[in-house]
C-alpha cells in the first residue's frame, strides 16, 4: 500500500526511455528490454567487433551485449551507470548478460580497473558492477586483485585508437600474473569504442601470463 503511493509521487522509470514503469518492470521497460539494439554475445568471428582487435592481439573472443550509437538510448544507459551513480542498473545488465549467454567456457571474470583517484572521486567503478552482475548469474569467479590501474590519463576523447593505445600503453599492471597462468580469462569493460583499452590492458595480462584473453563490453560502438 505504502509502496503503491510512493510510487506514484516518485514514479519509477525507464533507464532507456524515461517512460514509467509498471509494476512488473524493473530499471528497463519491457519494450525497450526488447528492442534495443543486440548484436548477439557469439558472433561468427571475424565480426565489426573482432576488426577491431584482430592481428593486434592474441586472444580468443570478443563480445558485446548492446550496440552503442550516439545519441542513442543505450549511450543514456551507460551515462547512467558511468556518471550518475546507478551501479545496481550496472549490476542488473550484467545479470543480464550472465542470464542471457552461457559463458561457461571462462574461468575468470577481470573488470576494466579505474584508478584510484576516479575511484574515490566517483565512489564504485561501473565496470566492476557489472562484472559482479555477470559473475553472480554465471557463477564464474570475479577477481578486482589481479588487474590494476596505476597511472592516471587525461580524456582520451578525440584521439584515434593508435593515439588512445600510446596514451593507455603504461597505465595497467598485472598483480600476481602466475596465478592466471592457464586460465580462460574474461576481460570486461563498459563501453569498447576504438578498442584500446582493451588492447593496452590485454597487452599486460598477454606478457606477464599464459591464460587465455577474452573480452566483453556491454556496449560497442560500430
Ligand atoms: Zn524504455
Amino acid at each position: 500500500m505504502i509502496n503503491s503511493f510512493l510510487q506514484l509521487l516518485y514514479p519509477k522509470c525507464c533507464f532507456a526511455c524515461d517512460q514509467v514503469l509498471i509494476r512488473s518492470e524493473t530499471w528497463l521497460c519491457t519494450i525497450c528490454r526488447f528492442e534495443l539494439p543486440k548484436p548477439g554475445l557469439f558472433l561468427e568471428q571475424p565480426n565489426w567487433i573482432s576488426h577491431k582487435l584482430d592481428g593486434l592481439i592474441e586472444y580468443d573472443r570478443v563480445h558485446a551485449y548492446f550496440l552503442f550509437a550516439e545519441g542513442g538510448k543505450v549511450q543514456h544507459i551507460l551515462h547512467q551507470i558511468k556518471y550518475k551513480g546507478q551501479e545496481k542498473l550496472g549490476e542488473y545488465l550484467g545479470a543480464c548478460v550472465g542470464r542471457s549467454f552461457s559463458l561457461e567456457d571462462y574461468d575468470i571474470i577481470l573488470p576494466m580497473p579505474l584508478h584510484p583517484s576516479r575511484m574515490k572521486e566517483r565512489g564504485y567503478n561501473q565496470a566492476a558492477c557489472i562484472a559482479r552482475g555477470i559473475s553472480h548469474e554465471s557463477g564464474i569467479p570475479l577477481s578486482v586483485a589481479h588487474l590494476l590501474r596505476t597511472k592516471q590519463v587525461a580524456s582520451l576523447i578525440g584521439l584515434n585508437r593508435a593515439e588512445r593505445y600510446q596514451t593507455l600503453e603504461e597505465v595497467f599492471e598485472v598483480i600476481r600474473p602466475d596465478e592466471l597462468d592457464g586460465l580462460r580469462i574474461l576481460l570486461i569493460d563498459d563501453t569498447m569504442t576504438t578498442g584500446a583499452t582493451f588492447l593496452a590492458a590485454g597487452a599486460k595480462i598477454k606478457a606477464a601470463s599464459t591464460g587465455k584473453l577474452s573480452f566483453l563490453a556491454l556496449a560497442a560502438l560500430k
